[in-house]
């Protein structure tokens, strides 16, 4: 039996099937290169989701890690460490937003910013029921977070969920005025929507929605999860809302591969919270505190950001091209190193040619290549990654195979 067959036969008799894999077993990585069990090369335009943000096997995390593993991995939160400060104090820095409750998800980062929204209108005296989320929007599994999430798909086998939540167009400025009322407890959404099919906001959405905030005191939650900590250039991904949010829901890059989730807040917000109101058994424990140091120490000291403005704004230039030059290419969309293309057919087979290429990607939105390569991709990863994409493209719309 070969290791392929081997893995999907305990797959499947053992593992619940909630995913649909592609078939192949990854078994180690190096730098923005996966392997598979063969020792097939596969370059990774992809980085698991856009989390392992330094590529793989990166030695200075795996130094971290190794020695975090051996000094100290988990104390619960009954007690102080020393990295959790320090984290926050970093996290504060960068985003402007001088508190952090620490997770282990993007979902239970975006559940904690309703319980903290929540929280801050019934310490208010005056509680608010209603939430607004846009239309396209993802924000996770779990119940609060799937209740703001749009496509049916994802949430009628598990209604009722949260109610009170009113979706809006991000292509319709003014619904955002007409949904927003002094019963809005807040309003959740994406800078860049990532799930949707990489969809930046309009400044004109921004604006409309900085404005009602402002008039009905109600918060707003940027969902940073995907594009935020560096994808898209800016560290925490507001500068394109106008207004600096509440609440910013971050996670999948900042722990470079280890699962980790926070909630940033507003010190209004912050001051309405007490202990007891909100917590996790992991959250902020010492593994995911040392990863997600090596990550900002890395991103911020180490020059990664730099390089992703560099990397990102030469991936967007070759991309900006490609409609004019396929006829199957809608649409190019994304910033820095979060981008998509959209193609007049399903992504599906373009993701699966690509891979026999020898290059990750995946499909979302149904007809949208999405690209999210390590932040530490080289100018050479990112020119070999579009020549492999650009022949799969025309593998699936000339309807000849790899
Ligand atoms: C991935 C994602 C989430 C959920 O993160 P998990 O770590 O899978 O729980 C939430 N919001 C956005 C925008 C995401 O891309």
């Amino acid at each position: 039996m070969s290791v392929m067959d081997a893995v999907q036969a305990l797959d499947a008799q053992y593992v619940l099937q909630t995913y649909r894999r592609a078939p192949i077993v990854l078994s180690r990585g190096c730098g923005s290169w996966l392997f598979d069990a063969d020792d097939r090369a596969y370059l990774d335009f992809l980085s698991g989701i856009g989390v392992a943000s330094l590529g793989h096997a990166h030695p200075r995390l795996a130094q971290a890690l190794g020695d975090q593993a051996q000094t100290l991995l988990h104390t619960s939160n009954l007690f102080f460490h020393p990295l959790q400060g320090r984290l926050a104090a970093r996290l504060a820095a960068l985003s402007g937003l001088p508190r952090a409750f620490f997770c282990n998800s993007g979902t239970e980062a975006v559940e904690a910013c309703l319980k903290l929204a929540r929280r801050y209108w019934s310490t208010a005296g005056r509680p608010r029921p209603g939430l607004v989320a846009l239309e396209h929007g993802f924000h996770g599994r779990t119940c609060g977070s799937l209740a703001l999430t749009f496509h049916e798909s994802y949430r009628a086998p598990f209604e009722p969920l949260l109610s009170d939540v009113t979706f809006i167009s991000p292509g319709d400025p003014a619904a955002v005025a007409a949904a927003m009322t002094e019963a809005t407890a807040a309003i959740v959404l994406e800078p860049i929507q990532g799930e949707g099919g990489v969809r930046p906001l309009t400044p004109a959405f921004a604006g409309a929605v900085a404005q009602a905030c402002q008039r009905t005191g109600a918060l707003l939650i940027a969902d940073d999860v995907q594009c935020g900590l560096g994808r898209t250039g800016p560290p925490v991904d507001f500068s394109a809302l106008g207004r600096r949010p509440d609440l910013v829901a971050v996670g999948k890059a900042r722990g470079a591969g280890v699962p980790v989730g926070a909630a940033l807040s507003s010190q209004a917000v912050a001051d309405a919270i007490s202990p007891g109101d909100h917590g996790s058994t992991y959250g902020g424990n010492l593994l995911a505190c040392r990863a997600a140091l090596v990550f900002l120490d890395e991103l911020i000291d180490g020059g990664v950001l730099d390089h992703v403005r560099d990397v990102g704004a030469r991936l967007s230039l070759a991309l900006q091209a490609w409609p004019a030059r396929h006829r199957a290419i809608v649409d190019v969309r994304g910033a820095g190193l979060m981008q998509g293309i959209e193609l007049a057919f399903d992504a599906a087979p373009v993701v699966e040619a690509a891979r026999a290429r020898g290059l990750l990607v995946n499909a979302t939105a149904q007809r949208v290549v999405r690209l999210l390569p390590p932040l530490t991709i080289s100018h050479a990863e990112i020119d070999e990654g579009l020549m492999r994409l650009e022949a799969a493209i025309l593998d699936v719309s000339e309807g000849r195979t790899a």
